[in-house]
């Protein structure tokens, strides 16, 4: 029976990384998802033929909780609310790996060897700081709590390093000692504290870094888990998850051109970050949908540039209709997306393969930029910090050094938005003042419609 177990567990591995593979591309993602949940089915009920397994009763009831309600805030969950869906997921999975290494260590004396209690006490400390993390940052970006250190920034490094200091001490009576489940408790209570503080601080626009951080930490504690519980299943899914994390963290990171530590220990979507008004030049010149749409239907080369915005609206179907009436008349359309527009990685894409966009109309940040000083519009929906021209020129901006679509060099921009206000850092965008500038005022998807109806008019 072992070795079947074994081999399923491989199975279920081997099905988590092709998964993960096909995820890789928008056109086989959706794919991708079910082969990696199918790996997650197979590692699920092999686990149920493990030898001296017990509390049947309770692993069903618990899979059957936990799925339906998977299931119902997976189906109602509004798109623009995914990133603090992920984090809440994220977190769970932390906690899980926590659970499991407070268990191992509260049986220590009698079944696991230094290295196994030394793993399971590190697996067990990244998982609850993973977990209490995971839950503030869903707060966050609930809008449930705002950003605030729960002590002064000097008093909150000390605070942490004492923290470490108590976790070695702790981690070490534990792992030599077989101490009573007192300590074990008391480690895991510091750990889900640790977890707030560290998260606290951080501002509500690095969440998305900070989850998927966090992603990568949980990953690590499952793997770290797999090894005390010889589970190989765990080890290679943790293993995946934890590299896949941190792959992700350092892009997003260096979409907006700043490091780690900076995204954790600075602030940015914070009230004092913005920059003064008054200091910009210009004025906001609204335009009407209808002389929009004449600029777009007799233009040569238009790109059009989504943002959180689009999502808010759910414009990404009217835009796309939009596309096809200027492509009748001759117009050539791309796409441009930017690393991190939106509120989460690939949230724009998404959005636009939902709508039916081909794939080879969309162009990333170095593909596009180049062409924008020959577009005749570039129509801006629903984006502000990436299109952000201060990112390059204004030192003392938050998002000074992030790379932004160069939407400014076009002749003409065409901006959707509702009214004056900001995007997620907070700042004010000198692109929306500049004399090639246009503001169409309205939802994006109303706004969306007036174009198209004011193409179909000519
Ligand atoms: P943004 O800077 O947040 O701006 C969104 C704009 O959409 C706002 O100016 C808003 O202006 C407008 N808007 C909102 N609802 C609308 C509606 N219904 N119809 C039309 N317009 C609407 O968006 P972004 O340019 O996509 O930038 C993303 C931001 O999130 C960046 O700062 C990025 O660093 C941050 N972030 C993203 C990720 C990620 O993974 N994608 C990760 C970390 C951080 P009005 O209120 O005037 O309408």
């Amino acid at each position: 029976m072992n070795t079947i177990i074994q081999i399923a567990y491989f199975a279920a591995a081997v099905l988590f990384i092709l998964g993960l593979k096909r995820m890789s591309s928008p056109v086989t993602a959706r794919d991708g998802i079910v082969w990696a949940g199918g790996g997650m089915a197979v590692a699920i009920v092999i686990t149920y033929l493990w030898p001296n397994m017990h509390n049947y009763l309770l692993m069903t009831l618990a899979i059957a909780l936990g799925g339906i309600a998977a299931w119902v805030s997976g189906k109602r969950v509004a798109m623009t609310a995914m990133p603090q869906m992920i984090a809440l997921y994220n977190g769970m999975g932390g906690g899980a790996a926590a659970a499991i290494g407070a268990v191992e260590l509260s049986k220590a004396s009698t079944k696991h060897g230094v290295v196994a209690l030394f793993l399971a006490a590190l697996g067990g400390l990244i998982g609850a700081v993973s977990f209490t993390g995971s839950l503030v940052a869903f707060a966050k970006l609930q809008d449930l709590t705002k950003r605030g250190a729960l002590f002064p920034k000097a008093m909150q490094k000390q605070i942490m390093t004492a923290g470490l200091v108590v976790f070695a001490v702790l981690a070490l009576l534990m792992v030599f000692v077989h101490p009573y489940g007192s300590v074990v408790f008391l480690f895991f209570v510091l750990a889900l504290g640790f977890g707030v503080i560290m998260t606290m601080p951080i501002g509500g626009a690095d969440m998305p870094v900070v989850i998927s951080l966090y992603n990568a930490l949980t990953g690590l504690a499952v793997g770290l888990e797999g090894f005390v519980l010889d589970n190989a299943a765990m080890i290679i899914a943790g293993t995946v998850v934890g590299s896949a994390g941190t792959l992700l963290t350092q892009l997003m990171a260096k979409a907006m051109n700043r490091s780690l530590a900076n995204v954790l220990f600075a602030g940015v979507g914070t009230s004092d970050a913005r920059i003064d008004q008054q200091s910009i030049e210009g004025s906001m010149k609204a335009i009407e949908g209808s002389d929009a749409a004449i600029m777009m239907a007799f233009a040569e080369r238009v790109i059009i540039i989504p943002g959180y915005g689009m999502a808010v609206a759910q414009a990404q179907h009217k835009i796309w209709e939009l596309t096809e009436l200027l492509e009748e008349r001759g117009v050539m359309v791309k796409f441009a997306i930017h690393p991190v527009a939106g509120r989460m990685p690939g949230h724009m894409n998404v959005l636009l393969a939902e709508a039916g966009v081909p794939y080879d109309k969309i162009y990333d940040l170095e593909d596009i930029n180049a062409e924008f000083p020959k577009t005749d519009v570039a129509l801006i929906i629903g984006a502000n910090d990436v299109v952000n021209p201060d990112a390059r020129t204004n030192k003392s901006s938050p998002i000074y050094g992030m790379p932004i679509l160069d939407a400014d060099k076009a002749k003409n921009c065409i901006v959707i938005k509702r009214g004056k206000g900001t995007g997620f850092s907070g700042v004010e965008n000198t692109l929306f003042y500049a004399d090639n500038a246009r503001l169409l005022y309205g939802d994006g998807q109303k706004m969306a419609s007036e174009l198209i109806q004011g193409v179909k008019g000519l």
